[in-house]
């Protein structure tokens, strides 16, 4: 089966594991401080903190920027749950804003702006796909409302506007993702204090590691907040390590692969569009296509599957989660259901190459003009 995303794991990773094995120091040592430090080094910040995943990520910035009851972030509703998740956790209220287009899938500042409230503390942009919010137009927004910009940035690792936009990034090492430590995350924060804070909160609210009091030879430590348990341990960032080499290199073949469907697709499918027509800086985490209004997506997804080629949808709204209809009913985003309805991902990852690419899109132009369209003949 060809699937959707696939991670990249070998030689380098499982030597990078037999390492911190033999060391004996399997928690918060010197692995996860030199990922942190290499990982804030490629996207231009001095320093951040990894963690155990971006939902981790998300609630520790919301967190220290002190969101909490009463509070509204404005937050997308084609994301993943985790997304809105966070702002619950910190007692916050998500409220969901449309996308711009089909074509432009991602936040609409109108519709931002429609919503905010004498409440609103922040919004959670997601780079949806890889492609980056408009940063411009989204921090004039923000600083004329005096609301955080959080980016959740689990599409986008690598690009070195991102962790620019405001408060904080939250990035996800999950095993679909650009790159992967199996699960994993990590947060860029410029302000200093901020990070303090979050990297506090990380471990249990306590005021050093015990990595930290094992080299200072001071045992004592306090707890001065509230914290979490939202630690990487030195697998997973000998993993990353590794990964993070390869980073660069792999958005580069997902950015030739997200070409070559564009031109394969105009040409054998020209009654699906692919959002994003205009360039746009991206990091090409998935590749979303938009079937023609006639089609019967299940039918197009059973068919593919069959040639085994696997699809998924990004993403059934959460405001449509059962969880989320049952506790806002009534939220409409016409603009996010008619996206979600049509949107269609088709296999992108670095080990794809250029006829697996073509015969998705054989497979894809078989499945329309075969029986997965609504016919007309009774
Ligand atoms: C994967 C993902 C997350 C969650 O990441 P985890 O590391 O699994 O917690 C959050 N937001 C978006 C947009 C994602 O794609």
């Amino acid at each position: 089966m060809l699937l959707v995303s696939a991670p990249i794991l070998g030689v380098p990773e499982k030597a990078a594991l037999s390492k911190v094995i033999d060391s004996g120091w399997l928690t918060m040592g010197e692995q996860v401080r030199a990922f942190e430090l290499a990982f804030a080094d490629m996207h231009g910040a001095r320093d951040c903190v990894a963690v155990g995943s971006c939902t981790a990520a998300l609630h520790l910035i919301l967190h220290a920027l002190g969101i909490g009851p009463g509070d509204e972030v404005l937050v997308p509703s084609l994301t993943f749950v985790a997304t809105a998740n966070a702002v619950l956790y910190v007692g916050a209220t998500p409220v969901f804003v449309d996308i711009e287009s089909v074509d432009v899938p991602l936040m609409s500042l109108a519709e931002a702006e429609a919503r905010c409230t004498s409440r609103t503390k922040a919004v959670i942009l997601v780079h949806f796909a890889g492609y980056l919010a408009n940063r411009e137009q989204w921090q004039r927004f923000a600083r004329v409302r005096g609301l955080h910009i959080i980016e959740d940035a689990a599409h986008a690792p690598g690009l070195r506007e991102v962790g620019t936009f405001g408060a904080a990034a939250a990035f996800s090492f999950y095993g679909n993702k650009n790159m992967t430590t199996a699960e994993g995350g990590a947060v860029i924060a410029r302000d200093p204090d901020l990070l303090d804070k979050i990297r506090q909160a990380r471990g249990h609210g306590m005021t050093s590691g015990t990595h930290q009091r094992l080299n200072s030879r001071t045992p004592q430590y306090d707890v001065t907040m509230l914290g979490f348990n939202y630690r990487m341990d030195e697998m997973r960032a000998a993993i990353g390590l590794v990964q993070l080499q390869n980073l660069q290199e792999w958005n580069e073949i997902r950015r030739i692969l997200a070409v070559l469907y564009r031109r394969l697709i105009a040409e054998h499918c020209p009654a699906v569009t692919i959002p994003f027509s205009e360039p746009r800086t991206s990091a090409h985490h998935i590749m979303p296509v938009l079937l023609p209004r006639y089609a019967r997506r299940q039918e197009v997804i059973d068919e593919l599957r069959a040639q085994g080629i696997q699809t998924t949808i990004h993403y059934p709204p959460v405001h449509h989660m059962t969880f989320y209809r049952e506790r806002y009913p009534g939220v409409a985003l016409p603009r996010t259901e008619d996206f979600a309805q049509r949107e269609l991902t088709i296999p992108l990852h670095p080990q794809i190459t250029s006829p697996v690419a073509e015969a998705v899109v054989a497979a894809l132009a078989s499945a329309l003009n075969g029986g997965a369209q609504t016919g007309t003949a009774a």
